[in-house]
């Protein structure tokens, strides 16, 4: 079994958004207060999480993570990897460091940001500790088969994950996304569970909005969606109503066993 929880839903600003007054941000339903976009995955040998924005901290306490193997990174924009120093309290023995799954753009990037972690001089306890991992393609987090899957998002190298598990089911998690080239989409047929950018109604040139997910669930013939990355213009309540039955809005906590 796999445990999917989901750490956050929002997009880059977090829902609500600092001095905004729309219904959404003024909500009173929990389901519309989104931290930055990140999972947690938790199968029978091993725990990871994919991606650490600024609200890592707050999303590891109130999820009640308490321990970590390994991190998955998606792509360097500052809502995904800006909480990664928090990571130190899973590298805390001075022997102790953490992988971190990234393409090798998305590492430099990530060197670039954290050089004092990275460069390798600071092995004290209580700092971080990563262990640069670039993938080139499928790997293994302990009995799950990891797919990177190259999406276009941007002007940057961006990646979403597919999981699967011993017994064949998958799920594929893809956060920030404007175009799903061929051969990723070749990968994302019959995924159990699709988990995909859903920004807003309206169109926006770097990512999904909602009738670009529904065609991309679709063209996979995803069994279950969940939209995910999600702005102050979708209200949870509102939107989910409106949705074909195997489409369903994701919200900050939602816990999935696959
Ligand atoms: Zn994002
Ligand atoms: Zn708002
Ligand atoms: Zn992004």
């Amino acid at each position: 079994m796999l445990r999917i929880t989901f750490l956050g839903t929002g997009t880059s600003t977090g829902v609500p958004m600092i001095g905004c007054d729309c219904a959404v941000c003024r909500s009173d339903d929990p389901r519309d207060k989104r931290f930055r976009c990140s999972l947690w995955m938790q199968s029978e040998d091993l725990q990871w999480v994919v991606d650490t924005g600024p609200d890592f901290r707050s999303q590891c306490l109130r999820a009640g993570v308490k321990h970590l193997d390994a991190v998955l990174i998606t792509h360097p924009h500052v809502d995904h990897i800006m909480g990664l120093d928090d990571l130190r309290r899973f590298t805390f023995a001075e022997d102790q460091s953490i992988p971190v799954h990234a393409s090798a753009e998305t590492l430099k990037a990530l060197r670039r940001v954290f050089n004092y972690a990275f460069s390798g001089l600071n092995r004290y306890a209580g700092y971080l500790k990563p262990d640069s991992r670039a993938f080139d393609g499928p790997f293994l987090l302990g009995s799950v088969r990891v797919t990177p899957l190259s999406v276009r998002h941007g002007r940057v190298a961006t990646h979403g994950f597919l999981f699967q598990q011993r017994d064949g089911r998958k799920v594929a998690y893809i956060s920030d996304c404007k175009e799903i080239p061929e051969e990723t989409m070749a990968l994302l047929m019959d995924v159990d569970v699709l988990i995909v950018d859903a920004l807003r109604l309206r169109e926006h040139p770097s990512h999904f909005n909602v009738s670009e997910a529904l065609e991309t669930a679709r063209k996979a013939r995803a069994r279950l969606t969940y939209l995910t990355h999600l702005s102050h213009e979708i209200g949870h309540a509102k939107l989910e109503a409106g949705l074909p039955d195997n489409v369903r809005v994701a919200f900050d906590g939602l816990v999935l066993d696959i």
